[in-house]
């Protein structure tokens, strides 16, 4: 076979993954090529996931705050809103973030290629382009980051028209008056609770009694009482085993014998890894559950030289976590030492409002530790910035462990919390104790004074506990030094 051309590095997709692993390994002096079948490079993230949902987030929030003030502004929301009049900020948003990438992968990652890749060999990548041009292209060493997409189950016929999912939800033209949502991940709970924000009447529809099953079920209770609050509706504990457009409404069958109609309709029931086409048979490479492909702590695949990263190798799938995979693939071929595994991954939910968690939760913390783990909570209504904001459902959660020090997890639900995890996430990094948040001065008034007032509870807990010990019984008869 003819051989295009050769480099040290190939990476496969410009998502946030790609990307990352193809800046990384040129700044470390490494030939790299980039190839991307999309005509745009940013992958998911930029052109359908990430960027595009917090748009209209934003826009929904705008439209809030204009609505409870309705009266003083003397403004109302038109009938027939046009999705992409809420979205009129997204092209500015993804021209500018586009371009910056191109340019950015243009300077800094070798040479980007326009086409669709696929494995001749496990040194050899085929790209085909639109005109059907083949190029080969070959390289020592080849990152597969070419990410999901979503999953339709088998009885929900997507139309992208009328039964849409993540992919088709945003191209819809005017806001619908309802909206099914089937689903209760993070995707199904973000796009339902900002359209229910628009004013669209929203039923979430979903196996799990409640949404969001791997977060704290205190955040979720939070989260769900918004939702209603705003006129949405959840059916737990419900199995769909049809949907049908009838011509004039999308109909959703349920296994209780419950049928719910609406203008339309969201499947967001998970994603598939995108390695169908990329002939992985040739490298005798098998893909698990959902297509992904399965990885080593450095991110190699089980062929030596093939590295994988991002949502194609499956959860959390996300792209703040696709880019450090990214970089630490880079690092291992270029023969780095990578630090250390990452154990602490922070959870953003940009729902209404904003779910976000790192480190423990209270049930694996009580396996770890025993059920006399301490823990800490803020009220946002007890934190002045949260009352100057108007913030309802707000909560911060710290979980800390028997003796009322060690950080173990923490947990926030309100608007701004996934900025807010970070100032726990950097607390449970660096080992600092619970005290440090006492011990040490925060701007006033922030939200992050939640801290302040979950760490005051641990302290206040951990010295009532410490009372009790010392008046019991036994601790009168036997020194304390002995009995810690
Ligand atoms: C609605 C929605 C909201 C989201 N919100 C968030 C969020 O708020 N925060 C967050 O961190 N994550 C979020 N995510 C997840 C995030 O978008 C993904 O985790 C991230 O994009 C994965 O990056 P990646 O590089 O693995 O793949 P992708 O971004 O999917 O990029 C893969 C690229 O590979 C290309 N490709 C595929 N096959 C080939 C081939 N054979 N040849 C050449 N190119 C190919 C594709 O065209 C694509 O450009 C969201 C996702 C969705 C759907």
């Amino acid at each position: 076979m003819n051989i295009d051309q050769t480099f040290d590095l190939i990476v496969i997709g410009s998502g946030p993954g790609g990307q990352k692993a193809a800046t990384e390994a040129t700044k470390r002096g490494l030939k790299v090529a980039i190839v991307e079948r999309e005509r745009a490079v940013g992958g998911t993230c930029v052109h359908l996931g990430t960027i595009p949902s917090k748009t209209l987030r934003e826009a929904a929030l705008t439209i809030a705050t204009l609505r409870r003030n309705a009266d003083f502004f003397d403004f109302k929301l038109k009938e027939d809103m046009e999705v992409s009049t809420l979205m009129r900020r997204l092209d500015t948003v993804l021209q500018s973030y586009t371009g910056f990438i191109s340019e950015y992968l243009g300077i800094n990652s070798g040479k980007l290629f326009q086409g669709r890749a696929c494995f001749v060999d496990p040194h050899t990548v085929l790209v085909t382009t639109v005109k059907g041009k083949k190029i080969t292209l070959r390289a020592r060493n080849t990152v597969i980051a070419t990410g999901s997409r979503p999953r339709t189950p088998q009885q929900i016929p997507v139309d992208h028209e009328h039964i849409l999912d993540s992919d088709s939800i945003l191209s819809m033209i005017y806001l619908p008056r309802s909206l099914t949502v089937i689903g209760a991940g993070v995707i199904a709970s973000e796009y339902a609770s900002i359209f229910s924000l628009l004013g669209v009447q929203v039923t979430m529809i979903d196996r799990t009694p409640r949404p969001l099953m791997f977060m704290e079920p205190e955040l979720t209770s939070k989260f769900l009482d918004h939702f209603t609050r705003n006129g949405g509706t959840y059916i737990g504990n419900a199995r769909v085993d049809e949907v049908e457009w009838n011509g004039f409404q999308t109909v959703t069958r349920l296994d209780n014998g419950k049928e719910i109609a609406s203008d339309k309709l969201l499947v967001a029931q998970g994603r598939l890894a995108n390695t169908e086409t990329l002939n992985l048979e040739a490298l005798g490479m098998k893909t698990g559950r959902n297509g992904t492909i399965e990885v080593d702590e450095t991110y190699q695949t089980s062929v030596p030289g093939i590295y994988a990263v991002g949502d194609v190798i499956g959860p959390p799938s996300l792209a703040s976590v696709s880019m450090e995979q990214g970089r630490r693939a880079a690092c291992a071929i270029a023969g780095e030492n990578i630090s250390h595994q990452i154990n602490i991954v922070p959870i953003g939910i940009y729902a209404v409002p904003e779910l976000s968690s790192v480190g423990l939760s209270e049930e694996e913390a009580r396996e770890q530790y025993g059920d006399d783990i301490i823990i800490g909570r803020a009220d946002f209504d007890e934190v002045a910035r949260g009352q100057i904001a108007g913030i309802q459902d707000g909560m911060l959660k710290i979980i800390s462990d028997p003796e009322g020090k060690k950080i173990l997890g923490v947990h926030i639900v309100s608007e701004g919390a996934t900025d807010l995890i970070h100032v726990g996430e950097m607390a449970i990094i660096n080992g600092n104790e619970v005290d440090t948040y006492l011990e040490n001065i925060m701007n006033f008034p922030t939200l992050g004074e939640a801290y302040r007032i979950a760490a005051l509870s641990i302290v206040n807990k951990r010295a009532q506990r410490a009372k009790k010990r010392a008046s019991s019984p036994i601790h009168k008869l036997i020194p304390e030094t002995e009995l810690d």
